[in-house]
This record gives C-alpha cells, structure tokens and sequence, in this order.
C-alpha cells in the first residue's frame, strides 16, 4: 500500500510532497525510497531491523513503534497515509487525528479495535478520516452531499477471494502459498490471507459502520468476483449509485489524497465495459468462509469484541503463514478466543490495549493447543 502510494505520488509531484517515510522491517527498500523522495523524518517501526545499520541511526532515523507517533505528528504535513498493518496502527491513526490532519486509512483495523475512539479523536483534534479501502472510497464517492436519513443501506462487493469455488472439505488442505493468489488485488500477505477467508470483508463491515454511521443491520455484502464495483449506496427513494474502476489500489489513494476534488490522471483511465461483461454477484458463503460470521457478530457485539476479533486473527493468519495451524483452523482459534473473552469493555484506550493483549495470549494457546 506505501509502495502504491509512493507510485501515486510519483505521478503527481505538483501536488504532492513527501515529508516522512516509514517502515515496519523493509529496511533497505525504505533506505532507497528516502534517496528518491528526501523526506525530512524516516522512521523504523521495529528496533531489531536497525540493529545491523547504526549508520542510519546515526543519520538520524527514528526506531521503535513510538517514532511512528512522531510521523504522524509532524508539524508541516497534512495527511498522513497510515498503511500499517494490523492493531499496531492504531496510536498513529489517533495521533493522527489528535493533530487535525487527514488521516488516509489504509490500516481498517484502528477503526475495528477501537472505533469508538478514532472517531473521538477526529472530533477533538479536528481531523478528518478519509478511506483507502477501495469499498469505503467507493461509499465515500457514491454518497455525495446526501444526508445521514437519505441512504437506505449500503453494499459492500467482495471479490470472494481465491477459494470462491472451493469446497468446505478441500479447504482443509488449502496451503499459505495458494491463499496468496488473489484472482484480482495484488496485496500484501495479511490482507491477502484475510480476503481468502473473507474474515477482510467482517474488518470492512465494521470499518463502515465506523466511518459512516450506520447500524450493522443496513450494511450489506455481495461477493461480486471480476471486483468492477467496488460497493453500491442504496437511497430511501430505491436509487442505487455504484462506483467502478479497474481493480487498482491506486485509484482509491489518490481519492483519498485529494478528496473532494479530483486529480487528473491518464494512467488510471483505462476502463473497458465490454472487457468486464457481464458483471456477476452471488451471496455470500457463511458457512464455509465463518470468519465472516464471526467477525460481523463481533462487530454487533460491540464494546472490546470487535478488538479482540481483530487481534484472534492476526494471531491466526500469522500461525497459518507459518503452516501451524489449517485454513479451517483459523477460524477456530477465532471463535475460542472470543469465547474465552466474551463481555470485555473498551472505553479507555488502556482496555482496549488489554483486550488485544489478552486475545493474542489466548489465541496463541489456541494455535499451540492446534499443533
Ligand atoms: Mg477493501
């Protein structure tokens, strides 16, 4: 996702600058990125990945997850694109915010731990989230200036991921590498892993009730395979907007990034109806992708659950990457360390941070109690 935003902003250096660059681990990818876009902060989120470069630290390079904080508090930027994966994103998103900047989330999972204190955040630094997430840039298109009472539902597509047309059984013996194959997006391997068990599209449900405001019962799902239409927007009176395009993550960014007005961009004006006809929808599969279930009705659940959802499937999509646990075992180690943590509140940032630690303990028991 940094690497699609840094394409992006490649196209456009009339309108865009960078002023800081981070890393998890990708130390010497980062090293070149910094040569090409001279930002004046460069930050590595894991201290063990700068243990071998003291150059770098001597250069001035930040290190460790708090330098992240700094990132997305920098005086003299206005948005900050958080593409961290997982709950780590969640303190730069609020840091974000804090500062009334723009935050462009690509990282759904701050809105999943802790929604609740995202969307405080924005109120009272006075800053603005904007979605990466092709479904959530869709709605944000397809809305317009309409108001909160004038939409009905809204329809999330998912593309049904890899193992659309696998049965329950042969999804047993389904390995890491196939997961990998996504029909449509190109992704990273957490997001990757999380379309093919479709636990991405329970993240994006609950990102979408964050970000728009609506009760869970008028948030849809369609699996829609060629991934054309990125989500519809129902009204009151039954007019439905839907937004297409390619499948390309770059399209979204540079929405994100320029929202509400619109950049030209030649690159990205390549669409063909008569290549993508017929476009197909069919339901979702619940039972044989329970991931989905669980992570909606977490979702409903409210309070920590959404957060300890999340954190169950970190652990689990990181066991099954490594070949601890099955494809099916994902979900089982979900469904456990929900139940183990069943009525958790998260009203405090320190509770949510409990929550998420203790779901990790417990899921990581749940993958040993596996092997
Ligand atoms: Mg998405």
């Amino acid at each position: 996702m940094g690497r699609s935003t840094l394409e992006v902003i490649r196209r456009h250096p009339e309108l865009f600058q960078v002023a800081a660059l981070s890393t998890g681990s990708s130390v010497d990818a980062l090293e070149k990125l910094a040569v090409e876009f001279d930002p004046c902060l460069v930050a590595v989120a894991d201290p063990a990945a700068l243990e071998r470069r003291p150059d770098l630290v001597d250069a001035g390079w930040l290190c460790g997850p708090d330098s992240l904080l700094q990132l997305a508090a920098l005086d003299h930027a206005d948005i900050v694109v958080n593409a961290v994966v997982g709950a780590a994103g969640l303190r730069p998103t609020i840091a974000a915010l804090e500062c009334g900047k723009r935050c462009a989330l690509a990282n759904k999972e701050s809105l999943v731990a802790a929604g609740d204190l995202v969307l405080t955040a924005a109120r009272q630094g006075g800053g603005e989230l904007v979605p990466v997430d092709s479904e959530h840039s869709a709605i944000l298109q397809c809305m317009g200036g309409a108001r909160p009472g004038e939409i009905r539902r809204i329809i999330l597509t998912a593309s049904g991921g890899p193992f659309r047309g696998t049965d329950a059984e042969a999804l047993g013996k389904v390995t890491a590498g196939m997961a990998l194959q996504h029909p449509t997006w190109n992704m990273g391997a957490k997001i990757s892993i999380d379309s093919a068990t479709l636990a991405n599209k329970a993240l994006e449900v609950i990102e979408a009730h964050y970000l728009y405001g609506l009760p869970y019962d008028r948030i849809e799902v369609v699996v829609h395979p060629t991934s054309i239409v990125h989500s519809f927007v129902e009204f009151v009176d039954g007019s439905i907007l839907a937004q297409m395009g390619e499948p390309t993550m770059e399209l979204p960014i540079l929405h994100a990034l320029t929202w509400p007005r619109r950049a030209t961009d030649p690159s990205l004006c390549t669409f063909d109806p008569i290549k993508w006809s017929p476009l197909a929808f069919e339901p979702v599969d619940e039972e044989r992708f329970p991931l989905f279930g669980l992570g909606v009705a977490a979702g409903r659940a409210g309070a920590a659950a959404p957060a300890v959802f999340n954190a169950a499937n970190e652990v689990a999509v990181t066991a099954f990457l490594q070949g601890a646990i099955t494809f099916t075992g994902m979900s089982e180690v979900v469904e456990s360390t929900l139940q183990g943590l069943d009525g958790r509140t998260a009203n405090t940032m320190d509770e949510v941070v409990l929550a998420d630690y203790d779901a990790r303990r417990l899921a990581a028991d749940e993958v040993s109690r596996r092997q």
